[in-house]
């Protein structure tokens, strides 16, 4: 098969879908790699690199959208652009796409894909069992995005992580709040912790209180919600009456601590409102808040996505696409978890996807000219209301002919 390689356009957009390293066992399998020329730059990967590792270097996009088979992408092909040359409209008709995709924020994308019989897989829709974790990339990227949170923190925050005793004074550690302890969650208590800080954490999640502690943090008690998760492991939206509650325990935590790294999410909805304008109030200033959920409209009340806002003191970061942040690192563990679900998919040498397979099922969205994805296609085709049945007409009374 030929796959196709670009370098992604998305502003700020670093990573790449395929280092040079992870080519060979594709050449291995007589697949041709065709690669955009700088598709790796912003990655510090060289086109050297691919063509040494057996990879097909072309100077234009153009040209990979022409001859490949299947497209290897992080950002889901942007739809917007001069007619006929967006990403998406060079997507070539029966092909298939391995990527990001977003299809609920993208709804142009998937029309797309549909008319041009694009067989669509997204990476964030691999189904979250043991089997597929290799293929997991919301918790590759998640993973990097809590350590990179914490490092945020520390270059907005006036004071070390460390407890320190020197000669010149003593200095207390720093105490980080980290809110929703998922993949991000834990990798943000791990790496404060590294460093030396005083680290607390709250997940409604009734598993999550022994991972927390297990990384030398205190959970934050509070009454549990009594049904907070969903079959797969995730979050479920929290009621009003619990996020109220939730919100009076972090109050009571804010004036205490110097880092909060929000990472509370459930999955397809707005992030819970867990810091609101008056709760900032009670911190000290110099406080840092990094909100990882600013894109999904933020745990914190006046987190501005891709923006610092200070509000009395307190520096709000609205964290977007952090992954981008440490490309070299990113690329590597994103093209393990595409080259790992390509495997699934087309299983030695196969053509066409297997769809015995729960995993090819659950990352495919679009197929044959149509959304394949159940959850999908309830979210942007929802089904008409049923017409309201016409009252049937009252039957003609027939007039009981006259007894003579
Ligand atoms: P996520 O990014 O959707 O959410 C982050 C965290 O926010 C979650 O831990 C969630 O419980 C928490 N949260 C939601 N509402 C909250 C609230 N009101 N207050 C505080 N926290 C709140 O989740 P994620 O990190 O991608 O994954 C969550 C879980 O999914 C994992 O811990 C695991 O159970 C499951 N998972 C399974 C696999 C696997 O088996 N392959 C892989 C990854 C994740």
């Amino acid at each position: 098969m030929k796959i196709g390689i670009l370098k992604e356009t998305r502003p700020g957009e670093t990573r790449v879908a395929l280092i040079p390293a992870l080519l060979p066992p594709l050449v291995r399998e007589k697949h041709d790699v065709i690669i955009e020329a700088g598709a790796g730059s912003a990655s510090g990967l060289a086109d050297e690199l691919y063509a040494k590792a057996g990879a097909r270097v072309v100077k234009t996009a153009v040209a990979v959208y022409k001859e490949a088979d299947i497209i290897f992408k992080v950002q889901p092909p942007a739809t917007t652009g001069a007619r006929g040359k967006s990403e998406a409209d060079q997507l070539r008709e029966g092909t298939t796409y391995i990527g990001y995709m977003a299809p609920l924020a993208n709804p142009d994308l998937v029309k797309v894909l549909e008319r041009k019989k694009i067989t669509g897989f997204a990476m964030e829709y691999v189904p979250r069992i043991t089997r597929a974790q290799s293929m997991d990339a919301l918790s590759s990227m998640a993973t990097i995005a809590g350590y990179k949170a914490v490092l945020l923190a520390t270059q907005h925050l006036g004071k070390m992580f460390p407890l320190l005793m020197t000669a010149a004074g003593t200095i207390p550690p720093a105490t980080v709040l980290i809110l929703g302890a998922g993949v991000a969650g834990l990798q943000a208590i791990a790496t404060a912790k590294r460093l030396g800080a005083k680290v607390e954490a709250f997940d409604p999640r009734p598993a999550v209180k022994d991972q927390v502690k297990s990384l030398g943090a205190t959970f934050v008690e509070m009454e549990m919600p009594a049904d907070a998760e969903t079959k797969g492991g995730y979050a479920k939206e929290m009621s009003a009456e619990f996020l109220r509650k939730e919100q009076e325990a972090i109050a009571a935590r804010l004036p205490k601590v110097d880092v909060v790294i929000c990472t509370a999410q459930v999955f397809g909805k707005r992030a819970p409102l867990l810091i609101t304008k008056a709760m900032l109030g009670a911190m000290r200033p110099g406080t840092v808040i990094v909100d990882l959920a600013a894109e999904q409209g933020g745990n914190c009340e006046l987190t501005r996505a891709g923006e610092t806002v200070r509000h009395q003191g307190v520096a709000i970061v609205g964290a977007v696409n952090l992954p981008a942040t440490i490309p070299s690192d990113a690329s590597l563990m994103y093209s393990k978890n595409i080259t790992n679900l390509f495997a699934t998919l087309f299983p030695k040498g196969a053509t066409t996807p297997n769809f015995e397979d729960e995993v090819t099922v659950g990352a495919c969205i679009t197929r044959d000219g149509a959304i394949a994805n159940e959850g999908v296609r309830a979210a942007l085709r929802p089904a008409k209301p049923a017409k309201t049945a016409r009252p049937a007409k009252a039957p003609k009374t027939v007039k009981a002919p006259k007894k003579k």
